[in-house]
């Protein structure tokens, strides 16, 4: 069993990205939020197998990328830890990875509709968000859990170079390149679901998307805004303790 070396601090920011996604609505009690450990990059910090919104610093362990915990303190797992361990392993550039089962996601996994951004906002969505199918691994009767690494990989791999995969029946996973984006993108995809529910009724069916240019410069934009939403963000959550 390996020492955990990771520092507090980034496990607090960890703690604080599981009440704002909780304060935010994109995970209630299921759902997790991990981040990639800034200081050994085969490592990965998540919360012991708890409710998100009940996270602090000292539920906080770090996981080695086959989802194995190097904590030995026996404290249980998130079934589902593989999703973030496959993630980081297929993906160097992976920083921090959001699995949730925010509810306006859920039917665009299981409809055709199409899932891309209708507010500039979501821009991130620009290439669609592709919808993994867990029957093709799985098979016809899984519990829809990932819970091993052939599951994680073939999640893994449904994202390619996309943020976010839908994945049907169950929730979505976003990736970001650091913990402030990925909880920036996780808060949007659940926003745009919501804009893009209401369009689609508004507009009979007919939704006019960002286009692919419009959506890869204001994903450049909103890069360097990140950081306000998550100051206001954390401020919120600090102050509601
Ligand atoms: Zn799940």
């Amino acid at each position: 069993m390996t020492e955990q070396t990771f520092s507090r601090e980034l496990a607090s920011e960890l703690a604080t990205a599981n009440r704002i996604l909780v304060h935010h609505g994109v995970l209630d009690a299921f759902g997790h939020v991990s981040v990639r450990d800034a200081l050994n990059s085969d490592h990965f910090l998540l919360a012991r197998n708890m409710a998100p919104g009940l996270v602090t610093v000292d539920d906080i362990m770090a996981y080695d990328l086959d989802g194995n915990w190097l904590d030995a303190s026996g404290r249980p797992s998130y079934l589902e830890r593989f999703i973030h361990a496959s993630i980081y392993k297929m993906y160097p550039s992976a920083k921090a990875v959001v699995h949730s089962h925010s509810p306006s996601i859920i039917p665009f996994g299981v409809t055709e509709v199409v899932f891309k951004p209708a507010s500039h906002m979501a821009s991130f969505l620009g290439a669609g968000a592709p919808i993994f199918e867990i029957r093709e691994t799985g098979g016809p009767a899984t519990d829809m859990l990932i819970t091993d690494n052939k599951l994680g990989a073939a999640l893994a791999r449904t994202l390619a170079d996309c943020p976010v995969t839908l994945m049907r029946g169950h929730g979505n996973t976003v990736v970001g390149d650091s913990l402030p984006e990925a909880v920036f993108r996780a808060v949007y995809t659940e926003v745009n679901a919501r804009i893009v529910a209401q369009a689609l009724v508004i507009g009979q069916g007919r939704v006019n998307f960002l286009n692919t240019a419009e959506a890869e410069r204001i994903t450049a934009a909103n890069k360097t805004q990140i950081g306000r939403a998550w100051a206001v963000w954390k401020r919120d959550v600090e102050e509601s303790r």
